[in-house]
């Protein structure tokens, strides 16, 4: 059903005008003729790992040197064509990693399909706290019944966290895929979305009646 032509989607995406956003760069079938996947992915992890610039990277092609401090919860949208006939609108949301918004932060990624789950490749500490994290996100939905990337950022700088432990940490985690990301260069940002909606798309039709399949329309 996919025949595997969503590699190029992100980056063809990206480079056409009025893509992002909302539905207009749409040409041909409208998106009612089409079917259509809404999924939600929300970016987690510690303060100033770079969820925003990831976000904005995705979004805008946008990169910001300064640090903003999200104070509450945002949400882009982003509607992704998969085939001739169906397209995925994509709501990602970025969160504050502070601790005192922790609980307030499970509301969000609780009805979630997917998550991003962000360390910083030249932060120990950011890396040392991903087991709180999993421990909250494995307190708070069905782990297998999403699909989680595990995401080392700032991969253009040098790195502080050594590969060996990252690895041991991914099979410990076996739920977890991991990708290296660089919202600076650009390096894997696509790649990284890409993953998580074939992912995501791969689960949503596995559970779906196979004789119904790709007709199924998934509203949340
Ligand atoms: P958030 O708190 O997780 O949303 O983190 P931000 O996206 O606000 O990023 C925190 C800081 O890290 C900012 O100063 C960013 O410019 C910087 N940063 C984010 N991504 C990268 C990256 O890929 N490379 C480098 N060198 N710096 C980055
Ligand atoms: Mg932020």
């Amino acid at each position: 059903y996919m025949d595997g032509n969503l590699s190029a989607l992100g980056a063809s995406d990206m480079n056409m005008p009025n893509s992002s956003f909302n539905d207009s760069g749409y040409s041909g079938a409208t998106t009612e003729e089409r079917n259509k996947y809404e999924f939600k992915v929300v970016l987690l992890g510690d303060a100033a790992v770079g969820k925003t610039s990831l976000l904005k990277r995705y979004i805008k092609n946008e990169y910001n040197e300064e640090y903003q401090c999200s104070l509450g919860v945002e949400f882009e949208c982003k509607t992704i064509p998969l085939d001739q006939n169906s397209v995925a609108e994509v709501k990602i949301w970025d969160t504050c990693g502070e601790e005192k918004y922790r609980a307030m932060t499970k509301l969000y990624y609780r009805d979630s399909d997917g998550i991003l789950l962000l360390f910083d490749l030249t932060s120990q500490s950011s890396f040392d706290n991903l087991k709180n994290w999993i421990n909250d996100i494995q307190n708070t939905v069905v782990i297998n019944k999403m699909s989680i990337i595990l995401v080392g950022s700032k991969a253009d700088l040098e790195k502080k966290v050594s590969p060996e432990e990252v690895n041991s940490f991914v099979a410990n985690y076996n739920f977890l895929s991991y990708v290296e990301i660089s919202s600076k260069t650009g390096m894997n940002i696509e790649l990284v979305f890409d993953k998580i909606l074939r992912e995501m798309v791969e689960r949503n039709n596995r559970e779906d009646d196979p004789e119904e399949g790709a007709n199924e329309v998934k509203n949340k």
